[in-house]
């Protein structure tokens, strides 16, 4: 319970407060909190250690510092850091610096075949059309015809005009009406040539004009609209036999946390509250090649006007992030996943040369050496992982395989570890105001985090900001430890930048 003497003012709009980054620290998972291990789920009593960060607003700049401390983002508004010595399956960030970039031989190849497909030098043997069971608790507008398998299932893809969402179904903004849904279809199947975006690595040497397929390419802000989430629906179905929800989707793969300062439209936003608000501000439109403010896109693909694969692309300054790619199954022939991965490195590269000569790093994601979902990433040539002890990135050899087989979880032993805060740095602080110490086996920077904590203010429910010793003592002895696993695992120069939040 707070025990406030008075109420502190609310915040302005103006105030600084409101272009920070914002950490909830009430949504938390500790690292010594695990959870049941995703991926070897039927191996005895295996767990995964992460440390999980709740935000619903993150500067695209704070971002970037995040990903290069071996934060992992997982979907719309956390972030995960995986303990690599305590879990069952340790897993790693991965980046590619998109100047050393080599085309595999692999790749080249798929590459050529997708050319010859839409030349209309190769057939495509297309698969059944996948059908999603209708997810229990949702009905999906009445949607027809998916179970029907013809060549103008675009024409089936887009809402008919009588199944429009219901206002404030799932919130009033974020999902897209179906007029301009139709629209987006209509001009990405008619008007920017692909290879506006890309620098080919395999060029296609026959003329658009004289191809059998059209394919083309867009990119939109990351918000809900039918077309996306069928195709997720399709691809999580036919690939993991998950049935995912509108709600799923909204919460998972839109919605994203992600802000540019810059942007006038988070300006005013002040902390989100209502997770379904989030997009607001975030207008669908076509975006051109280069997007004019950093943040979460969907990169469309279309052959003939059919939406057949979509990449979900975190865009800062310094970085592309590829969180997801789904495809059509119907489509698998066509090996979209390495294909789209391609096509990302010919947009850094495009990007780069015309837009941003400060666009550089590619990121995937994590890797973990016994899923076969990060074995394509082996593909993309030179990868490197991140070492959570030294923070630099070392090469994925064959050898650095063994080495985390082997459970060696420092990646690059020749440097030292480089922790985000002293082992200790002073004796403990006796003031007054610092919490007695009840779990001292972890005395990490202790003096320099009890100075912090004390003035520490913490956004509350009000729109304003508290102290920590607002706070009743066993809420304050909690949110303290939070607080002490941020800050190892953050460091404290990056932690000072964010704002607090308990709501
Ligand atoms: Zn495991």
């Amino acid at each position: 319970m707070e025990s406030l003497s008075e109420t502190p003012p609310a915040i302005p709009e103006d105030s600084e407060v409101n272009s920070k980054s914002v950490l909830n620290i009430k949504w938390n998972r500790l690292s010594n909190d695990p959870v049941s291990c995703p991926y070897c789920k039927n191996i005895g009593e295996n767990k995964l250690h992460i440390t999980v960060l709740t935000t619903t607003k993150l500067r695209t700049d704070d971002y970037e510092k995040l990903l290069d401390l071996g934060w992992i983002k997982d979907c719309a508004r956390h972030l995960f850091k995986p303990d690599t010595i305590n879990s069952c399956c340790p897993f790693y960030t991965t980046r590619l610096d998109s100047l050393e970039f080599k085309i595999s031989k692999q790749q080249k190849k798929h590459m050529k075949r997708f050319n010859q497909y839409l030349n209309g030098e190769r057939e495509l043997e297309l698969k059944t059309e996948v059908v999603v069971p209708k997810p229990e608790q949702e009905e999906l507008a009445n949607k027809k015809g998916q179970d029907t398998q013809t060549t103008d299932q675009q024409a089936q893809d887009i809402p008919q005009k009588d199944e429009k969402p219901q206002p404030n179904e799932f919130g009033e903004i974020g999902y897209i009406e179906t007029g301009e849904e139709q629209k987006i279809a209509i001009e990405a199947g008619n008007s920017r040539p692909y290879t506006d975006f890309f620098d080919e690595f395999v060029p296609n040497t026959t003329k658009e004009s004289e191809r059998a397929h059209k394919y083309t390419v867009s990119l939109h802000r990351c918000i809900c609209y039918q077309e996306v989430l069928d195709l997720y629906q399709k691809f999580q179905y036919a690939r993991f036999d998950e049935v995912k929800t509108k709600t799923d989707f909204m919460e998972q793969r839109t919605n994203s946390c992600l802000f540019d300062p810059k942007d006038p439209a988070f300006r005013s936003t002040k902390t989100v509250k209502d997770e379904t608000r989030r997009d607001e501000g975030r207008v669908f439109k076509d975006e051109g090649i280069y997007p004019e403010y950093y943040g979460t896109y969907y990169m469309h693909h279309r052959i003939d006007g059919k939406l057949v694969a979509c990449s979900i692309l975190d865009i800062t300054e310094h970085n592309i992030c590829s969180e997801l790619t789904f495809y059509d199954p119907a489509y698998s022939g066509l090996c979209l996943g390495h294909v789209t991965a391609v096509r990302e490195m010919e947009y850094m590269r495009k990007i780069r040369k015309e837009f941003n000569n400060n666009c550089r790093y590619y990121y995937m994601s994590e890797y973990l050496y016994n899923s076969p979902r990060s074995q394509y990433k082996i593909c993309m040539h030179p990868i490197k992982l991140l070492c959570p002890f030294t923070y630099t990135y070392v090469p994925l050899t064959a050898s650095l395989i063994s080495q985390i087989k082997a459970r060696e979880p420092q990646l690059n032993p020749d440097s030292p570890p480089k922790p985000l805060v002293p082992e200790t740095d002073s004796p403990q602080e006796t003031s007054g105001e610092s919490e007695p110490d009840q779990d001292s086996a972890r005395p990490v920077g202790e003096s320099k985090l009890s100075k912090w904590t004390k003035s520490l203010k913490i956004m509350s429910s009000k729109d304003t900001m508290l102290p920590l010793k607002s706070y009743g003592p066993a809420r304050r002895l909690h949110l303290r430890r939070v607080l002490e696993s941020y800050y190892e695992n953050m460091g404290d120069t990056l932690l000072n930048d964010f704002v607090c939040e308990y709501l």
